[in-house]
């Protein structure tokens, strides 16, 4: 199960699809979660004492876990991924790739910075390869330098 209490989930099946709320209580062993206006039964109650009114109470009866999807910050329901974080697994939104456990939201934001300077390097790499291609480039040039292009061109220019 990957809602946990607190979680802000939609229901994507049964007479309540659609509807969204937090999750009030979840049931592990029944795979089932209780959720705040989702699945209202009224329950017929007797006084039990003077204090208490008897009458229809209306409360959330719990819903297979299976129907709901997590609602991310970004708006969108989704399945869930796993991350390490910290030693800790997070539950992160398969969309955004935010995490879905508000304490880890920082740690995942500077996980995405490193992975956004990590793709900066990879663009960096291509041009170095380019580097190193002219100048193998340069020492060949003189022998097939008729059938080089604008760059050959350029190098030879150098030459003279
Ligand atoms: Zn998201």
């Amino acid at each position: 199960m990957n809602i946990k209490k607190g979680d802000t989930v939609v229901v994507i099946t049964g007479k309540d699809k659609g509807k969204s709320g937090k999750v009030l209580e979840v049931l592990i062993k029944q795979n089932r979660v209780i959720i705040d206006g989702v699945n209202i039964v009224s329950r017929h109650t007797k006084p039990k004492s003077a204090q208490e009114k008897g009458g229809i109470v209306k409360k959330p009866a719990p819903i297979d876990a299976s129907n709901v999807m997590v609602m991310c910050s970004c708006g969108k329901a989704t399945r869930v991924a796993h991350k390490i974080i910290d030693g800790k697994k997070v539950r992160v939104c398969k969309v955004c790739g935010m995490s879905l456990d508000k304490e880890h939201a920082k740690a995942v934001k500077k996980d995405a910075k490193k992975s956004a300077k990590a793709a900066k390097a990879d663009e960096v790499a291509p041009k170095e390869k380019k580097a190193s291609a002219k100048a193998s480039e340069k020492k060949t040039s003189k022998a097939t330098s008729t059938k080089k292009s604008t760059t050959a061109k350029t190098v030879k220019k150098t030459e003279e």
